[in-house]
């Protein structure tokens, strides 16, 4: 079975990961639904686990589903040279109220401050401060992987060393809400109480996890109430603004902008250069210093744009996997051992995908836009579709023609100018365009 898994994970997770992570492991043994791998050092069984672990077990459970969990044990191999360089990866302290851990990594030290962070990190510091009170709650929204996490372990970090007499508390809104159907289940539901309104920094991460389920945020409505009428500060996270999250009860998601909301943008190119060259730094702790070549890391803060985490798994791999071969960060490694991340994050907008988003925009129909039609109505959303065209994919001119029913390219590009200088002097038209932008990308 397990051969029949790792032909699929070839395929999968690409020829390079899978000749260095995938064929060193071993199925030694299946027994009472767990079965056991043993990989060749430390090194690689912790990137595998890290890595693969989740996918390696959804393949073999598909294919057994009497499997209930797979484990990785070090074989008797001695560990590679970069496996012995590695430090230990300290484990993180404990918080006092036995919240959850805080990772040592995320301080402010290694937080990267550019313009699309630089309110959300100042906000966070502020309450670092362990000062007054000043604003209640603080706030934090933005997108998946920008930091939200980061910067409410740096406040705890820092309150620990400058304030230790304060009880500092962080835990995640799924969390929150276990404990508290945990209290329920167990009679202890003063207790409870008592605990969350002891603390004087209560920091509750991802909150919009709590919507819709209506004891827990009532539950926490009334901590919430009761902390910041012993004005004592309370720091949030979600996904996104108070506001938008559904089912999350009008008065709860008002009461959360008493305070600041502050939230984190995407991450402009500049950001995530600073970033990686950050995590390089980092990187070189674990895996020993690594030659880059030329171009690497521009390439990837041009091409991994969404998500912070993804950016950051994308250079680690390039480290583990140069320090193992002992080789420089070349263009070809960065495409063969970043395929999948690449392949994912590489959304190609199609030509007949924009004239489908641009027709359904204004309005008209999919046949109309590539047909005949002259009339304003039709005409127009047809240029700005052959704009965004010839802007967003990599088409030529004939080639976007004869997608547009046949079209000149002379037509073409008369539409892609007419449609640029409106742009310029249209408001409504640049708006337009900005939101189909939006659209295609997201
Ligand atoms: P979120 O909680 O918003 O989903 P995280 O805080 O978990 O995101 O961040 C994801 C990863 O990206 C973490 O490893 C974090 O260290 C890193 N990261 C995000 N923003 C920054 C930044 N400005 N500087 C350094 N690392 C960052
Ligand atoms: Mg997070």
């Amino acid at each position: 079975q397990w051969a029949r898994v790792s032909e699929q994970l070839r395929s999968e997770i690409g020829e390079h990961n899978h000749k260095s992570w995938i064929e060193p492991l071993e199925c030694v043994s299946l027994q009472a639904g767990v079965v056991q791998f043993r990989a060749p050092s430390r090194f690689v069984g912790d990137w595998v686990k890290r890595n693969y672990q989740d996918q390696i077990f959804q393949r073999m459970r598909s294919d057994n589903p009497t499997i209930a969990r797979i484990e990785f044990n070090v074989g008797t191999q001695p560990p590679r040279k970069s496996a012995a360089r590695a430090p230990e990866i300290a484990t993180p302290r404990e918080s006092n109220l036995q919240g959850a851990p805080l990772d040592g990594k995320f301080n402010f030290d290694n937080f990267v401050v550019g313009k699309p962070n630089e309110l959300a990190h100042a906000a966070a510091r502020r309450v670092a401060d362990g000062g007054d009170v000043t604003f209640n709650p603080l706030f934090l929204y933005g997108g998946v992987g920008l930091g939200k996490t980061h910067l409410m372990h740096a406040i705890a970090w820092e309150l620990q060393g400058k304030r230790p007499d304060l009880q500092v508390l962080y835990l995640s809104a799924e969390q929150f809400m276990y404990r508290f159907v945990q209290a329920l289940r167990e009679r202890q539901i003063m207790d409870f109480k008592n605990l969350f309104r002891s603390v004087d920094v209560l920091m509750v991460d991802d909150v919009q996890f709590i919507a819709g389920k209506d004891s827990t945020q009532e539950e926490f409505f009334h901590t919430f109430n009761a902390l910041v009428d012993q004005n004592k500060q309370i720091v949030i996270s979600a996904d996104r603004a108070p506001g938008e999250i559904k089912e999350l009860e009008d008065r709860i998601s008002s009461r959360m902008q008493w305070g600041l909301v502050v939230d984190l943008h995407p991450t402009d190119y500049e950001l995530r250069l600073g970033i990686l060259q950050q995590k390089a730094a980092l990187f070189t702790q674990t895996y020993g210093p690594v030659q880059i070549g030329d171009g690497v890391i521009e390439f990837l803060a041009h091409r991994i744009t969404t998500n912070v985490r993804v950016l950051e798994g994308a250079l680690q791999r390039l480290f583990a996997f140069s320090s193992l071969i002992g080789q420089e960060v070349t263009m070809d490694m960065v495409q063969d051992c970043l395929s999948d991340i690449l392949r994912t994050s590489d959304r190609r907008v199609t030509v007949e995908e924009i004239q489908r988003k641009v027709a359904e925009h204004f309005n008209i129909r999919l046949s109309d836009m590539l047909g005949p039609k002259r009339t304003r109505t039709i005409a127009r959303p047809r240029q700005i579709a052959m704009y965004l065209a010839k802007e967003l994919t990599s088409r030529s001119l004939p080639e976007i023609g004869r997608r547009f029913g046949g079209r000149d390219h002379t037509t073409i590009l008369h539409g892609v100018r007419k449609v640029a200088e409106m742009r310029d002097t249209d408001s409504q038209i640049a708006e337009d365009i900005d939101l189909l932008h939006r659209l295609l990308q997201s």
